[in-house]
Parts: C-alpha cells; sequence; structure tokens
C-alpha cells in the first residue's frame, strides 16, 4: 500500500524552504551572483511546483532572467505616478503604480 501523503505538510516545507533560499539568494548576491540566481531559480522551480504565491518575495528579482535585483544591476527611475525598475541584465522593464488615493493604509 501506498504511504500517503501530506501534501499540507509538504507546501509548509516547501515554503518554508523558499524562504529560506531566497534569504541566501538576499544574502549571497553580492559575492556570488550566479550563485545567487541559482537559488531564486529553485525556488521559483518550487513555488510553481507546489502552487505556492510569491507575494511580495517576487519583488527581490527580475522574472525574466530570474537574477537578483542588485544596485548595480538595475535601474529604478519614478515618473507620472509610476515606478519603473529596470532590469540590466535582461532589460526587462518592470511598472508599478504609485497609488495616490487609497483607503489602504499601507500606502
Ligand atoms: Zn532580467
Amino acid at each position: 500500500m501506498a504511504v500517503k501523503r501530506d501534501k499540507k505538510l509538504e507546501k509548509k516545507i516547501a515554503e518554508s524552504r523558499i524562504d529560506f533560499l531566497l534569504k541566501l539568494a538576499e544574502q549571497r548576491k553580492n559575492s556570488d551572483y550566479e550563485l545567487a540566481k541559482r537559488y531564486i531559480e529553485l525556488s521559483v522551480r518550487m513555488a510553481e511546483k507546489y502552487r505556492i504565491r510569491l507575494g511580495k518575495r517576487k519583488l527581490g528579482f527580475c522574472k525574466k532572467c530570474l537574477y537578483p535585483y542588485r544596485s548595480d544591476r538595475m535601474r529604478v527611475r519614478i515618473g507620472k505616478g509610476v515606478v519603473r525598475i529596470t532590469c540590466m541584465n535582461c532589460g526587462h522593464v518592470r511598472r508599478f503604480k504609485i497609488k495616490q488615493h487609497t483607503k489602504n493604509r499601507r500606502a
């Protein structure tokens, strides 16, 4: 008889691994950029497999080439209520609206 898998537990473990890997990537990105990218690749793959939403964690790296954002590898421009983050590795541009009238207390 097959052992019953505890999917909830697996998801929990995957999530803590993702957090761990992203933290490592953050720590290593200045000393070993390639390794940091590898960590991000792994955590993104794990998130896909276990259908874990990365949410805010996605903001730490380029979603196209998966290299972590680093001050010398990105460009941030602000204008017309929009923040643009350009990845200098692949040129992918990310845009965020700056909320002006909002009831959200975090804005
Ligand atoms: Zn990129």
